[in-house]
């Protein structure tokens, strides 16, 4: 069947999550030992600690775990300090984060050559609001035809429904879809799971039978390879 949309995942596959979030979470640190009397290593267990337990008090991966104003309000209960601090926290940390998203090279001229074919799209797990902020400052949105975040499915990658809720956005079968994203098991196991082609975005060899690119750009190229090959 031929390919009719192209859709990716968004975070460390259309930019570097690690790094933005690293940059973010330094200032984060530098806070918490300024205003709340909270040492950096001290901060970074309670912080781990609160994201396994939005978890597990969700009951699972629903993207109310993903929220950082939640993840900041759980901290400050934790710690007994005031939940005051809870959108001073968030703010510091996704002014920084913004700032620091960078899109992948190359990624822009890719989506528009690609724009020309396919519908494009973007299959996340996140809430809503900040992957349109994301996208709006990596200057994609414009590319983007639709969006599917794990916070409008109720479901998170690799589960099947939200690679459906793709397909149907994408108005074509799930076998004329290739998702595109950087997690074996979220992005290339549960596309497949769900009928769609896949394509592992690793600089890193991985198991036999699994396609992989090792940089957005060279997505064309595999595509042309790939028209070859079914006709
Ligand atoms: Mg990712």
């Amino acid at each position: 069947m031929k390919l009719r949309a192209v859709i990716f995942d968004l975070d460390n596959t259309l930019y570097d999550y690690d790094t933005a979030h690293g940059t973010a979470f330094v200032k984060l640190c530098a806070f918490a030992e300024k205003t709340l009397g909270l040492p950096e290593a001290e901060f970074r267990t309670v912080y781990r600690l609160v994201m396994e337990e939005q978890i597990t008090r969700c009951g699972g991966a629903y993207a109310a775990i993903h929220n950082r104003m939640i993840r900041f309000q759980m901290i400050l209960e934790r710690i007994g300090r005031p939940i005051l601090y809870a959108p001073e926290m968030s703010d510091l940390y996704w002014n920084v984060f913004l700032d620091a998203c960078e899109p992948v090279s190359g990624v822009r001229e890719t989506l528009e050559t690609l724009r020309a074919e396919y519908r494009l799209g973007v299959g996340t797990n996140m809430t809503a609001d900040y992957q349109y902020r994301k996208l709006q400052k990596l200057g994609l949105l414009d590319l983007t035809d639709f969006l599917v975040s794990s916070e409008e499915v109720g479901a998170e990658k690799p589960e099947r429904k939200l690679f459906e809720v793709c397909a149907e956005k994408a108005g074509c079968p799930a076998e004329a879809c290739l998702f595109v994203g950087d997690s074996l098991s979220h992005d290339v196991r549960g596309a497949q799971g769900a009928g769609m082609r896949a394509v592992w975005l690793s600089r890193q060899p991985g198991p036999a039978g699994i396609a992989r690119i090792g940089s957005v750009p060279e997505l064309p190229e595999f595509l042309r390879a790939m028209g070859r090959d079914e006709v």
